[in-house]
């Protein structure tokens, strides 16, 4: 296979050429979300970032088994108060089966993503149909010697681990750093030392959620269920490992950890970090009042938002940005990007409108090439989306009868947009599926009404033609008469 993507890998600090463990395939795994609250807007980056990945990786004609789990047993999430887990408690307080919490919050989380048009992932594992690999993974790290049980919990020997391995090489910290780091919690005094992680916890008799093993009634650490099921369905090494930057320490710093101790090798070959959003230069946190869920970003009802923004528009942005830069959430840079988009789409739409002429009077080639190198280059989208605009521009000016393009130069040019706007962008035309029928059919039955219009024109009936256009424009299409012919667009 003919490619040159280059990736940046959080392991080695540099960008490499990709090359897969096998031949025309990619395996894929990246850290899901915990299904214990809303989709907000922290879950828009790494989503999107993935699944730019994923489109492009297809794209390029690889088999790609793409895995992204779901954490439902919310270890990461104890309450404060009571140690106890926050999926468990709800679940307790409003008599449901903790699956039933996890399921709705499943739900909402995949309609979120249909609609930022984030493709499901080949294989979507839940952590809790998975123990008796994560129960198995345990006992291998602790046959292996890199565990001990305490009180009915088990625990990872960070420092006997550290004596033949390197942890922290991901993070690039080390023993000293972490402990000056690591507050010691209550109730997790049966480890040894504060750096410890819990491979296996013990129930507490309230808690909910148990399952049966061989040191106690309990559940897996949190670390455990992303190292079990990537072993399980993509084998013990595995090309792509991804999540966002906030999840490298400790949890992936960890998950090295387990496969190193259980299977003595590396098991991700290249480690893939999205950076964070911020917004207006903040932390988006429950404390900082500016936690802003899916629903609200798309109904624009949160304090902090002064409109509702589209599905397409926060993917714009989102794809705006290189994944490693920093993202800044703001009202303006949102509007800023909505232009953007509808910039881009009106340009497809003019794109799908534009006539052949018998030669072409511009050069088309050259946006493919950018398009591509800018993807191999640690996938570029900004630079994508930079050369499109280019591209955009002289459309226009074909439109305008300032240019000219043959027909397989336009045709050229409308696979070339195709690919990259909708296939690997992953970028729909929202306006245009608003309407019942979708855009082919209300496209012809413009062109239907404009033809009648042009009729009329010929015939000198001036008012028929006036009555179309200003009707049209009254439902939301504006109609621009050209040099030869008619084009619209949806406003
Ligand atoms: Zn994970």
């Amino acid at each position: 296979m003919e490619t040159k993507l280059s990736l940046y890998n959080t392991l080695t600090r540099r960008k490499e050429i990709f090359e897969p463990l096998n031949e025309g395939r990619v395996g894929m795994y990246v850290c899901g979300p915990t299904v214990y609250g809303d989709p907000h807007l922290g879950h828009a980056r790494p989503s999107i970032t993935f699944d730019l990945m994923f489109r492009y990786l297809k794209a390029l004609g690889y088999k790609v088994r793409y895995v992204r789990n779901i954490t439902d047993v919310g270890h990461l999430e104890h309450d404060a108060d009571d140690g106890e887990d926050k999926i468990a408690k709800k679940a307790r307080l409003e008599e449901l089966e903790p699956m039933e919490v996890a399921h709705y919050y499943t739900e909402r989380y995949h309609k979120a993503m249909e609609q930022l048009n984030v493709l499901s992932p080949s294989i979507e594992p839940h952590a809790s149909g998975h123990i008796m690999e994560q129960i198995d993974f345990v006992q291998r790290i602790f046959d292996a010697g890199y565990a001990y049980e305490s009180n009915g919990s088990v625990y990872f020997d960070v420092e006997k681990y550290n004596e033949v391995y390197n942890y922290g090489k991901l993070s690039g910290r080390n023993l000293d750093d972490i402990v000056a780091n690591t507050r010691d919690l209550d109730g997790q005094s049966d480890k040894r030392h504060s750096y410890d992680f819990a491979l296996w916890k013990k129930a507490a008799p309230e808690h909910i959620m148990r399952w049966k093993s061989p040191w106690s009634d309990g559940f897996p650490g949190w670390h455990m269920e992303c190292s079990a099921m990537s072993c399980k369905y993509l084998g013990e090494q595995f090309d792509i490992h991804g999540g966002g930057m906030d999840l490298m320490f400790p949890h992936h710093e960890c998950e090295i950890a387990l496969a190193t101790a259980a299977l003595g090798k590396d098991s991700a070959r290249y480690w893939v970090h999205n950076n964070m959003i911020t917004i207006d230069g903040q932390k988006m946190g429950k404390a900082y009042g500016n936690f802003i869920t899916m629903e609200q970003l798309f109904n624009g009802e949160h304090p902090k938002l002064e409109q509702p923004y589209s599905p397409m528009t926060i993917r714009f942005f989102v794809l705006q940005a290189h994944y490693r830069s920093t993202l800044d959430f703001s009202n303006a840079a949102l509007q800023a990007a909505e232009k953007g988009f509808d910039r881009l789409m009106k340009g497809m739409e003019t794109l799908g409108k534009l006539k052949a002429s018998a030669t072409s009077s511009v050069e088309i080639a050259d946006l493919e090439k950018r398009c591509s190198e800018a993807m191999n280059d640690d996938l570029n989208s900004p630079m994508v989306i930079s050369a499109l605009f280019d591209y955009v521009r002289i459309i226009n000016q074909i439109a305008e009868g300032q240019q000219t393009i043959s027909e397989a130069d336009l045709a050229e040019l409308k696979r070339v947009f195709d690919l990259y706007v909708y296939e690997i962008l992953g970028l729909r035309n929202e306006k245009q599926e608003g309407v019942a029928g979708g855009s082919d059919m209300l496209g012809k039955v413009v062109d239907m009404i404009l033809a009648v219009r042009q009729d009329a024109k010929a015939n000198k009936d001036w008012a028929t033609s006036d009555k179309i256009r200003n009707e049209l424009t009254a439902i939301g299409i504006r109609v621009k008469d050209r040099k030869d012919g008619v084009d619209w667009e949806i406003e």
